[in-house]
């Protein structure tokens, strides 16, 4: 298998504007065309069927129909809940379909549970919103300017946040604006009919579902929605479908009693609250292969229960019920993201949400890139310190359209970017600003009667500019930022 040697050191070694080889992927098996077979535990693999063959014929069944709806959102992560925020306010019926019973995605199952880390430029609107919330739930801890210990060139905004009360703010704020929530449904297919999605499939504790609506937008992070819709998805990077390396993330006690901690290295610690993260990174592992996301999520388990931490003190808490996964299925759009917009700080009058985090790649493969970025060249280096200024790059409102399927939406870590792109665009403010835009362009679209493809990107751009500014930064050092103007 090819290694993924993509990131910083690539960057350095042959200049900005590298174009990302991407492994396409038939979306209709949700498979790339090369896949791996490396995580694959032979030992478990299943057999064939008796009469030796590789498929079943599912037999065609009528399926009830459990809900009609304008929007359908599914996905309740960071990207999911604004965009069904976002929708709801402009008016539209909204359902948000989760397969957990609580809502915050990554955040929450994965216990990634540090939100802020960048030069603030990504900080818009609904983000404000979720940690003004917070702060009154005494579930963020306060925001720090602090050095960036890997790239040695001018500060960060860091904190973390209380995994617990994630979940409880996201429920206070879609129920408060009307948003319907379905949980434990798990995303078995999507309604396609024309061309246009018209809702999704899926299965729940009564069986198998139909939900019906105008507009779906996939936040599933994986493109659950959009890989079953047919609409065509890239992953991995270099001929290589693996995305980046995947984390088992657990929490265990500080050993001391009562710490308040504020978590100035923005990684290490719960928001104002004793316990700090314990995690164990792992590379090739092909998350969208059933047998290796398993093998990998009951390793991670095992090396973090290894760490001697399970009794005694300090003591293991819990694990994640799922793994961090920072890169799987990225869909197609009518634009997209591109490594070049990234590393030029490109700005387009159609830019819907900015991203200001860096390259952050985590090698899916064995390949040694540092971590230190003490080793990248100069031209990296002056591209950093210019996003510790407060320098961005745009998203544009194509990278949301999905191609080739009308009235489908996506947003989040799965929306149309190239991989290095998606490496920074990755970072909840920056998925929270996407879902707002995508759920605003969803409304907008059914108002005026048009597709999401036919509506005016402009319009989406004014809509959200104009929320956005209606909310309070959270934050008194938000309103200090030193943010790179749009160009006019
Ligand atoms: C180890 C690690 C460290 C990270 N560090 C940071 C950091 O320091 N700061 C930062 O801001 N970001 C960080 N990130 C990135 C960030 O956490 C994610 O990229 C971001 O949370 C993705 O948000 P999302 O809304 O796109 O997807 P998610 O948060 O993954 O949400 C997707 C939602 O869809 C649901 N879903 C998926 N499939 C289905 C289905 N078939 N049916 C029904 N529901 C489904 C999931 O349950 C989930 O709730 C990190 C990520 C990882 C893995």
């Amino acid at each position: 298998m090819k290694r993924d040697n993509t990131s910083r050191r690539r960057f350095l070694q042959s200049g900005a504007g590298l174009v990302a080889g991407m492994a396409a992927v038939s979306a209709d098996s949700g498979r790339a065309a090369d896949p791996p077979s490396s995580a694959r535990p032979a030992a478990n693999a299943p057999s064939a069927s008796p009469s030796g063959a590789q498929t079943y014929r599912e037999p065609a069944q009528e399926v009830p129909v459990l809900g009609r709806f304008e929007v359908i959102v599914c996905g309740g992560g960071a990207a999911g809940c604004a965009a069904a925020l976002a929708a709801a306010r402009q008016g539209a019926k909204t359902l948000l379909v989760e397969r957990e019973g609580y809502l915050g995605g990554t955040c929450v199952m994965a216990l990634v549970n540090v939100v802020l880390s960048t030069n603030g430029a990504d900080f818009q609107g609904v983000w404000h919103e979720w940690a003004h919330t917070l702060q009154k739930l005494n579930g963020i801890a306060k925001l720090h300017r602090s050095k960036n210990k890997h790239t040695v060139v001018g500060w960060w905004l860091r904190n973390s946040v209380d995994p617990e009360m994630v979940k409880c703010v996201w429920d206070k704020l879609l129920t408060a604006a009307g948003v319907t929530l379905l949980h434990h449904a798990h995303l078995a297919g999507a309604i396609v009919e024309q061309g246009q999605v018209r809702g999704v499939l899926v299965e729940t504790i009564a069986g198998r579902r139909a939900l019906y609506a105008q507009r779906v937008i996939d936040c599933t992070g994986d493109a659950a929605v959009c890989a079953r819709a047919g609409a065509v998805c890239d992953q991995g990077y270099g001929g290589s479908a693996l995305g980046m390396g995947v984390d088992l993330i657990g929490l265990r006690s500080s050993g001391q009693e009562s710490v308040l901690f504020e978590s100035e290295g923005g990684g290490g610690t719960v928001a104002k609250r004793p316990e700090r993260r314990v995690g164990f990174r792992m590379r090739e592992v092909d998350v969208l292969d059933p047998w290796g996301l398993s093998a990998a999520t009951q390793k991670g388990r095992q090396q973090i229960w290894g760490q001697g931490q399970v009794v005694g003190k300090p003591y293991l808490i819990l694990t994640a019920s799922r793994l961090g996964v920072r890169s799987t299925r990225r869909v197609r759009g009518i634009a997209t993201v591109t490594a070049a917009d990234a590393y030029a700080f490109r700005k387009y009058p159609d830019g819907i949400a900015r991203s200001s985090w860096e390259i952050d790649i985590h090698p899916a493969s064995a390949d040694p890139i540092p971590v230190s970025l003490k080793n990248v060249n100069e031209e990296y280096r002056q591209w950093q310190r210019r996003l510790a200024e407060g320098e961005y790059f745009d998203i544009r409102y194509g990278c949301l359209v999905v191609k080739g399927v009308d009235h489908l939406l996506v947003a989040g870590r799965c929306l149309s970017a190239e991989h290095e792109a998606q490496s920074s665009l990755r970072i909840q403010q920056t998925c929270m600003a996407t879902g707002q835009a995508a759920g605003t362009a969803a409304a907008l679209s059914l108002k005026q009667n048009v597709t999401p493809r036919e509506l005016d990107p402009l319009q989406v751009v004014k809509q959200v500019d104009q929320d956005r500014a209606a909310v309070e930064p959270a934050f008194e050092l938000c309103k200090e930022l030193p943010l790179a103007s749009r160009p006019s």
